[in-house]
């Protein structure tokens, strides 16, 4: 079966300079691409990266002072990614420069930055959420276990995420992955280098609280699509099928080829409800630029899924078997899978999927 989960890659027509007219159209999909075409920059990247984990990385030091240069060239681009698992382009995640959006629909909204994120909802959705009692429960129960997703992943980080700033370039994010146990914090980002709307001028664009905050989603759930299901299942579980009230009759697992340039495989919750509604369910899709947390699944099929692709659905904590089953059997697990879940990560996530529900309750406890 397919082992591989969404890996966050540079996108082709990102590697670009961005003022090179040349390349422009020339995009080109993961699958039409050659692993010999050096503008191929994501693959390239991480086939490199997954030999060479300890090389270095360019400085923030050396890129910063570069800012009003002509852009670097493109060998010089991609010699500066090769360090790196996963690259993400900050224009490629556009929700972080206008973040009051409304969490159902990411239709604009008036409220403050401050205002918790199950409350983040625009009158519209609000109005629709009070007449659909189980709407409401997936909305709230969702937000929350989002939340609680966002500060596991935190407490558990062990990747070395870097911002890179190169010359003529906007802000780029690397990710060199860790080893689990070795933690790691975010770093501290005041500003990314965004060009203007036209592409002529490249600028430091600061970024307020609620910004850094949505771009901290995007670097915490970078490669985490896969492990979302295995971690979660054991606290879905209990959240969706123990409480006789709850609307929902079945957590589906489903994997499937995304409508995305750098993403080709991904994979994501369905809920089915009692009233026969489905709903997709995304802890990561924050990662690919998508920012809706629950979608129907029609619009979701409809926006995210490559139509030629044959998606997999699987019953609720079958990822976790499936690791569970894999954990003393390396070569079950494809190549470039196994740096995120090779032996020690599937140790240690499936340690985490064990103690999930009992940090679900004291983070639960604090939060109330
Ligand atoms: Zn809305």
């Amino acid at each position: 079966m397919e082992a591989r989960h969404c890996h966050q890659r540079g996108e082709k027509g990102d590697v670009y300079p961005e003022h090179d007219e040349d390349h422009a159209g020339t995009r080109q999909t993961h699958e039409e691409s050659s692993k010999d075409d050096v503008r191929n920059n994501g693959q390239k990247t991480e086939l490199h990266a997954n030999r060479n984990n300890n090389a270095t990385t360019p400085s923030d030091t050396n890129i910063q002072k570069d800012i009003t240069n002509k852009s670097i060239s493109l060998e010089d681009f991609t010699a500066a990614l090769v360090p790196y698992k996963s690259v993400i382009d900050i224009s490629g995640v556009p929700f972080i420069l206008e973040p009051f959006r409304c969490t159902l629909c990411h239709q604009p909204t008036s409220l403050a930055p401050t205002t918790k994120f199950s409350q983040r909802i625009c009158d519209i959705c609000r109005i629709a959420l009070d007449a659909d009692a189980p709407l409401r429960f997936l909305h709230d129960i969702v937000g929350k276990v989002y939340a609680f997703w966002l500060t596991l992943r935190r407490e558990e980080l062990c990747d070395r995420i870097e911002r890179i700033d190169l010359p003529g370039m906007r802000t780029y994010f690397g990710i060199i992955e860790g080893i689990p146990g070795n933690k790691t914090t975010l770093p501290a980002i005041t500003n990314v280098r965004v060009y203007d709307e036209a592409g002529m001028s490249l600028a430091s664009h600061a970024l307020s609280t609620e910004q850094r905050g949505l771009l901290e989603e995007v670097l915490l759930t970078v490669n985490q699509c896969h492990i979302s299901l295995l971690v979660l299942a054991p606290l879905l579980e209990k959240l969706m099928y123990a409480d006789v009230d709850s609307p929902v009759l079945q957590v589906g697992e489903y994997r499937y080829q995304p409508k995305h340039e750098s993403c080709y495989s991904h994979c994501i919750h369905i809920f089915t409800l009692k009233d026969g509604r489905h709903f997709v369910v995304s802890f990561t899709d924050r990662q690919l630029g998508w920012y809706p947390l629950i979608v129907p699944y029609a619009e979701y099929l409809n926006l995210r899924v490559k139509i030629e692709s044959v998606p997999s659905m699987y019953g609720l904590g079958y990822v976790h078997t499936e690791t569970a089953a894999a954990l003393g059997e390396p070569d079950l697990i494809s190549e470039d899978e196994r740096g995120s879940s090779g032996i020690l990560q599937r140790e240690r996530w499936l340690k985490v999927a064990d103690e999930v529900v009992r940090r679900w309750e004291e983070w639960a406890k604090k939060e109330e």
